[in-house]
């Protein structure tokens, strides 16, 4: 198996209520489990992410 890369919702301030937490084998991957967790858990729009968010979740990844 390859190292996986991990995250958990409740790392991000805010959300430390969330038992979400996902893995991946890749950084695309993971990115699309996690916009669709926001979306359908948090009803909010992963498009309107600005680049300073994602560069925020980014580093929230474990590997
Ligand atoms: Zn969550």
């Amino acid at each position: 198996m390859k190292p996986a890369l991990s995250y958990a919702c409740k790392d991000y301030p805010g959300m430390e209520a969330c038992p979400g937490h996902f893995v991946a084998e890749t950084e695309g991957e993971l990115w699309k489990l996690m916009e669709l967790h926001a979306t359908i858990a948090h009803e909010e729009d992963p498009g309107a992410w600005s680049a300073e968010d994602r560069a925020y979740i980014g580093t929230l990844i474990k590997s």
